[in-house]
Order: C-alpha cells, then sequence, then structure tokens
C-alpha cells in the first residue's frame, strides 16, 4: 500500500530514536527540527521483507514542566494516532511502567488503529523475566527488544510487514501505464499551496470529478487541461486550514509525504522570499530516493524587488547548486496572486511525468553510451581496467539502467555522475531521479 506509515510513540528515553536509526540502517533521515518543547523528530523510509514503509520518530520534549510535557505528549499521541496506520507504543523495561506510560495507554488503547506495544530494552533474560509485567497494560499485541542490540526487531518486523498489503508488482505497471498523471501539491505552510489549488480550482469548467485518496488525508481532483488529463493531489490540510494549527510542521511534513507516495510528480513550493529551506531539501532528497519525479515552483516571485533580466537566473543557479546532486529538475517562477506561470507548472509537471515514462531503445542506448566511455573510461583499478560492456533500461516504472562490466564494484562515484549526466545529455529525464546498477558480465 503506498504510504504506509508507522510512527514510534512513547515517553523521552525509551528509545525511541535507536529503534528509528536500526530502522533506517544506513538510510538517511528527514529532521524536523522544530525548536521549543520538542526534540527533533524525525522521518525516514524502512523496508522489510520487501515492504516500504514511512517510519516516524514523535521525538521527546525537552521541557521540565511537567503540565507542558504531558500536553505535548498528548497532542502528538493524538496526531500520531490520525496520522499513522500503525503505532508503535514503546516502553521502557528498566523504570518499568510509569504514569505517563499509564496515560498514554489509556488514549491508545482506544485508538481505531492498530497499536504495538514494544518493551524496550530488554537486553537480557532478568529483564526478559521483569517486562512481562507490561502485560498489565492491556494491549493484545507485545514485543520484547533491545533496540540498541537489535534483538527481538525481527519479530517485531514480521509483524508489522505483515500488515502491508502486497503490491501487485505486474499488475501495478500495466495499470500505471494506461493512468491519469497524479500531481502533488507539497511544501512548507504558507508558500501559497492553497492559493495555487484555489487558482486551478477556480478554473471550475476544467474539474472533471472529486475522487477520494488512498487516505483520507489526501484530496485528489481530476482535471482537464491543454487536452490532456491528471489528478492534482493535495493534503486535506491545505483545505481544512484550522486543523492543522494543531501542529503545523508535524502535519505538514506528514502529509506531505503522503500525498508524494501516492504522486507521479510533485510540485514542491518554496517562498522566493525566503529560499530553499533545510526541511524543503529534506523533503526534496525524499522524493528523489522514492522514485518521484519533481518540478521546483518559486513562488511569490511578484516579491522580488528591483528585477533586472538576471535576476531569475541568478536565483535558479543558486537553487541548483543547492538541489545537487540531483539539479537536472525544472525551476518556475511563479506568482499565484498574479496568476504568473501557474499553468506553465502544470505542464512542466506533465512534461516530467513523460520523461518519468521514457524507454530507452537498448540499440540506442549502447550507442551513446558506449562512446562515452570511450571517450572517458573509468579509473584502473589495482591494475586492472573497469571495463563496460553492454547498457540496457530495466523494465522499471522509473527509469533504471543496468551497466555490465567486469568489476561492477569497483565503478565509484565521481564515475557513476559522469555516467548519469551523460545520460542526461543525450536522453530528457529532467526532473526525474534515475537509478544506475552495475553488474557482473
Ligand atoms: P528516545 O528519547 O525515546 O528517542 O530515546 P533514545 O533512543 O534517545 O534512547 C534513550 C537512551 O536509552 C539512550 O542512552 C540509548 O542508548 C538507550 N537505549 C536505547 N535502546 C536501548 C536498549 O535496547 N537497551 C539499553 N540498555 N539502552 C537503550
Ligand atoms: P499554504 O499554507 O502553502 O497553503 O499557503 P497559502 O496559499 O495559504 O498562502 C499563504 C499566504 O501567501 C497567503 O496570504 C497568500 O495570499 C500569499 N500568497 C500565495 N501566493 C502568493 C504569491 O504568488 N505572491 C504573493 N505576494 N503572495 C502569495
Amino acid at each position: 500500500m503506498a504510504g504506509f506509515t508507522v510512527a514510534i510513540v512513547g515517553r523521552p528515553n525509551v528509545g525511541k530514536s535507536t529503534l528509528f536509526n536500526r530502522l533506517l540502517e544506513q538510510r538517511k533521515a528527514i529532521v524536523d527540527d522544530v525548536s521549543g518543547v520538542t526534540r527533533d523528530r524525525q522521518y525516514g523510509v524502512a523496508d522489510w521483507n520487501g515492504k516500504t514503509f514511512n517510519v516516524i520518530d514523535t521525538g521527546g520534549f525537552v521541557s521540565r514542566s511537567e503540565d507542558i510535557f504531558e500536553r505535548e505528549i498528548r497532542k502528538q499521541v493524538k496526531i500520531a494516532m490520525e496520522e499513522a496506520n500503525l503505532l508503535l507504543f514503546m516502553c521502557d523495561v528498566a523504570t518499568g511502567i510509569t504514569d505517563l506510560d499509564s496515560d498514554m495507554a489509556d488514549m491508545l488503547r482506544r485508538s481505531s488503529k492498530p497499536v504495538f506495544l514494544v518493551v524496550n530494552k530488554v537486553d537480557n533474560a532478568t529483564r526478559q523475566l521483569e517486562a512481562t509485567e507490561f502485560y498489565s497494560l492491556g494491549f493484545e499485541k507485545v514485543f520484547f527488544m533491545s533496540s540498541m542490540s537489535g534483538s527481538g526487531g525481527g519479530e517485531l518486523l514480521d509483524e508489522v510487514a505483515a500488515l502491508i498489503p502486497e503490491e501487485e508488482e505486474a499488475e501495478k505497471e500495466t495499470e500505471e501505464s494506461v493512468k491519469i498523471p497524479k500531481i502533488a501539491i507539497i511544501g512548507q505552510p504558507n508558500v501559497g499551496k492553497s492559493s495555487l489549488l484555489n487558482a486551478l480550482i477556480g478554473e471550475e469548467r476544467n474539474i472533471v470529478s472529486d475522487i477520494p485518496g488512498t487516505t483520507r488525508d489526501t484530496i485528489h481532483t481530476h482535471y482537464k487541461m491543454f487536452q490532456k488529463d491528471f489528478i492534482l493531489i493535495d493534503t486535506a490540510g491545505i483545505r481544512r486550514k484550522t486543523k492543522v494549527q494543531e501542529d503545523l510542521e508535524f502535519y505538514s511534513v506528514i502529509r506531505a509525504i503522503k500525498a508524494m507516495d501516492e504522486a507521479d510528480v510533485c510540485l514542491l513550493l518554496l517562498d522566493a522570499t525566503k529560499g530553499i529551506t533545510g526541511q524543503d531539501l529534506n523533503i526534496f532528497s525524499l522524493a528523489g530516493r522514492k522514485g518521484k519525479g519533481l518540478v521546483v515552483l518559486v513562488n511569490k516571485w511578484d516579491l522580488i524587488e528591483d528585477k533586472s533580466t538576471n535576476t531569475a537566473r541568478d536565483y535558479e543557479k543558486e537553487l541548483k547548486s543547492r538541489l545537487a546532486p540531483f539539479s537536472d529538475v525544472p525551476i518556475i517562477f511563479t506568482s499565484v496572486m498574479e496568476k504568473q506561470r501557474i499553468f506553465k507548472a502544470i505542464e512542466e509537471a506533465l512534461r516530467v511525468y513523460e520523461n518519468r515514462q521514457r524507454k530507452v531503445p537498448t540499440s540506442k542506448l549502447n550507442e551513446v553510451m558506449l562512446k562515452a566511455i570511450e571517450s572517458y573510461h573509468p579509473p584502473v583499478v589495482r591494475g586492472i581496467p573497469v571495463r563496460i560492456k553492454y547498457v540496457t533500461q530495466l523494465p522499471t516504472f522509473t527509469p533504471a539502467f543496468a551497466f555490465f562490466c567486469n568489476l561492477p564494484d569497483d565503478v565509484k562515484q565521481p564515475y557513476k555522475n559522469y555516467l548519469e549526466n551523460q545520460l542526461r545529455s543525450n536522453f530528457d529525464f529532467e526532473g526525474v531521479p534515475v537509478k544506475l546498477f552495475f553488474r557482473k558480465k
């Protein structure tokens, strides 16, 4: 299922982020550096037994004041219960059941979503015995583990994965080849997402129908413009603004991830006066890792004063250097307020959609790439030349290429970058993340 989301909740110091890091292994997390009472909230993608899911570490609280502390935790649990598909309620065997654990358990028992109780720091046999007291919290599914060593983690993950519906890969592909492009509007609060949506929805005549998203948190609207069909995905929070106020950051990131999971192409909106933030870059790279097409909209361009002929060009150059290594992305300067280039943005998204479906014939691919390899060879390793003999595009939905060679492990990043650049300059993959694999011939 697209966007299956697992939230880890629990008191501070029970080991949430230790488990989170273990789930992600060496993958990079998105860190929500919300200041104030919460410590970093983290988002990431994990996989187990071929199932992929989003993981949220709901973070902890640095406040010393008991009531702020409790209020924040309640809010956190409430949002997690609304937004996640599965909750991991983590407790710590070393402290035993605390009052706060009992309070959280009361909330979580009322959840309509499945809750797994995870008793952590069960590092040895003594603790295994002590851990049985946690059955008294009244959860059906109880797991004992040590996040530090990883023991017990496999059982937990097996059960998590069992809840995620199978994705029928073959079926999905045939379906997708005839389906309508899905475009998600994402970005930080106040960049102009709802204004963009309203500007487009304002064109009522273009709307074909409203279709519910796969979760109730996204809204899909089917449009017809420029003789083209597409579906715009927005997060329910964009339309129901008041609700979002509760915890703007948490909602906006989690919903952006959901919308992204359901989309083929993401329109990432930035505020021209603020530029790109760390959080934007995190979202951008997450979309890339998920294989989604991307178009960046620099909105509120009307607010940039004294624009000269070079302003947009310089801005774009600077922005692309921040987006590197994935900088082959369309950047459009928009003013939703003045209705400038908003249709251009849609056109670009549709073009990226086409690029994402591009299949380069093997003969053409080899003709171009073998020439590029011939003119700049991979570096010699331990006196042996690395030889790439053949390249083919894999039959995956998002573009991926396999390079067959004698020493696949010895092709290093700089050379991979060279090959990717050659692919991009010869075939149009603008806005599309591409994957390169190296295989033994
Ligand atoms: P969070 O605040 O819930 O995210 O907790 P952290 O992941 O930051 O962990 C709090 C402390 O508990 C850290 O010092 C961890 O090293 C420690 N810890 C986490 N998991 C385990 C475990 O399985 N066993 C033991 N003994 N310590 C752990
Ligand atoms: P959202 O939180 O991303 O949905 O942002 P909104 O659409 O609510 O916009 C936030 C604020 O920015 C509102 O006051 C809008 O009127 C304003 N805004 C949106 N787009 C533009 C634009 O292109 N130019 C200017 N000057 N203001 C804009």
